[in-house]
């Protein structure tokens, strides 16, 4: 006698960037995600990068594309390719506040502007200005501080 296995399933979503199901959860905008609530919570404690909202929201091309009105696929999109340079498009086509990454993201390396220091993570460069990127030795970001 066969009986039937089958449970009731619970769905309990939880953050696609985290993984948290303990805070409160929402759906992104641009891609009907589910992630947490948190880009009240911002303000109040504002040390950096605690919010899956609003790095999902401020760091990814999913985001931008969604808020410039382009259409389509955002790893397809040509528009968003012109927006930014390189090494940003990257970086917001494949860092960790994306639900889906950029499947063949052009490699590159950075130089610093003021020294010889090179890398293939822009997060190594705390300052991009029009003029280049600066890293995040003493002498470098004091060069920044003073152009
Ligand atoms: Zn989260
Ligand atoms: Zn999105
Ligand atoms: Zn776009
Ligand atoms: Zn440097």
């Amino acid at each position: 006698m066969h009986r039937n296995h089958q449970k009731e399933k619970l769905f309990k979503p939880w953050c696609g960037l985290c993984g948290s199901t303990e805070k409160r959860l929402t759906k992104t905008e641009c891609c009907q995600n589910w992630i947490c609530d948190d880009a009240h919570t911002y303000q109040v404690f504002s040390y950096a990068n605690n919010s899956c909202y609003r790095n999902h929201d401020c760091y990814t091309l999913c985001a931008a594309h969604y808020h410039e009105g382009h259409t389509g696929r955002w790893q397809d999109c040509q528009q968003c390719r012109d927006s930014f340079d390189v090494p940003y498009y990257t970086y917001c086509g494949t860092n960790k506040y994306n639900f889906d990454v950029l499947n063949n993201p052009e490699k590159y390396t950075i130089s610093c502007t003021h020294c010889d220091f090179r890398s293939h993570s822009i997060e190594d460069f705390p300052y991009q200005t029009s003029k280049g990127y600066y890293c995040g030795k003493k002498k470098c970001q004091h060069a920044f501080a003073r152009q």
